[in-house]
C-alpha cells in the first residue's frame, strides 16, 4: 500500500517505508528474531497487507512507531545509548503534523465528516428518486473505499444492521442530515467521544449558529 517514490525527499517517509520491512506482517513473515519480539506501539493499526496503515492510525501512535524504528536502527549501528534517536524518543511528539504531510486517521476523519455533512447540508429539501439513487450509490462505494479500512468495515456493518434501522434515509435534507448525524454519533460513541445533539446539525453544517458567529 505504501511505496516510496524515486523523487521523494522526505526522510521520515523514506525511513518509514524501510521500517515496514522490519515488522511482522499479517501473513506471519518475521524477518528476524529481534523484530518479532517487538510489539507495535499502542494504537498502530495494520493494513490488510500486514503493514502499518497510516490512515488508520493517529499521529501520536505513528510517531511512536517511527521512533521505535529509529531506535532499532540506531541500536544496531551503535554500542552507546545516547544516540540522537534515543534522545528523540524521550521527547514528547507534537500531536499535529505539518499541514503538508499525509493525513492520519483523525485528520482524514475530520475532512471526511466535513464533506459528508456538507453533502447533507446541500441535499435537496425533497430529493428526486434519481438523487436518492445517486446518494445511495455514493454511500455504498464510500463505505467500501474509505481509506481507513477498519473505519470502513465498521461503517458498513453499522449501515447493514439486520433490522434495517441504519439504512441511509434519503427522502429529504432533514432526514439525510439527521441520519448522517446519527452515523457520526455512532463513531463518536465507539471512540468514547461526546455525542453531538442532532437537533443542531443544520446550524453546525448549513446555516451557521444562531448567535451569528459564523456570519
Ligand atoms: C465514516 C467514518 C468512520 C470513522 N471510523 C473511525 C474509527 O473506526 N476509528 C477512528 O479512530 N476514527 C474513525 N473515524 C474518524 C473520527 O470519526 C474522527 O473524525 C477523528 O477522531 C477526529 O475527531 P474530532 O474529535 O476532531 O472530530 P470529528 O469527529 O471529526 O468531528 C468534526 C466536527 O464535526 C462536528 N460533529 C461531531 N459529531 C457530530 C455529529 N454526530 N453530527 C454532526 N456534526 C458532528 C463537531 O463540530 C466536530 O468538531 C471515522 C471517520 C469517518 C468519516
Amino acid at each position: 500500500m505504501v511505496e516510496t517514490q524515486p523523487e521523494q525527499t522526505n526522510s521520515q517517509y523514506k525511513g518509514t517505508a524501510q521500517m515496514f520491512q522490519n515488522f511482522p506482517t499479517a501473513t506471519g513473515s518475521k524477518p528476524n528474531d529481534d523484530d518479532s519480539k517487538a510489539p507495535l506501539p499502542k494504537g498502530v493499526v495494520l493494513d490488510k497487507d500486514g503493514k502499518p496503515c497510516r490512515t488508520c492510525t493517529s499521529v501520536a501512535s505513528w510517531r511512536a512507531l517511527t521512533k521505535q524504528a529509529d531506535m532499532k536502527s540506531s541500536a544496531s549501528t551503535s554500542t552507546t545509548t545516547s544516540t540522537p534517536a534515543l534522545a528523540a524518543a524521550a521527547t514528547p511528539s507534537p500531536s499535529e503534523l505539518p499541514s503538508d504531510c499525509p493525513p492520519d486517521v483523525e485528520q482524514l476523519g475530520r475532512s471526511t465528516w466535513t464533506l459528508l455533512h456538507s453533502m447533507a447540508a446541500t441535499y435537496p429539501e425533497k430529493a428526486s428518486t434519481e438523487h436518492q439513487n445517486n446518494m445511495q450509490g455514493f454511500l455504498k462505494f464510500f463505505s467500501k473505499l474509505y481509506p481507513c479500512w477498519v473505519c470502513a468495515d465498521d461503517f458498513q456493518t453499522w449501515m447493514a444492521h439486520p433490522s434495517g434501522r441504519n439504512q441511509p434515509k434519503l427522502g429529504s435534507r432533514k432526514e439525510f442530515g439527521w441520519w448522517m448525524c446519527e452515523a457520526h454519533n455512532e463513531v463518536n460513541r465507539k471512540l468514547g467521544k461526546k455525542e453531538f445533539d442532532c437537533r443542531f446539525w443544520e446550524e453546525r453544517w448549513r446555516s451557521g449558529w444562531k448567535d451569528g458567529r459564523c456570519d
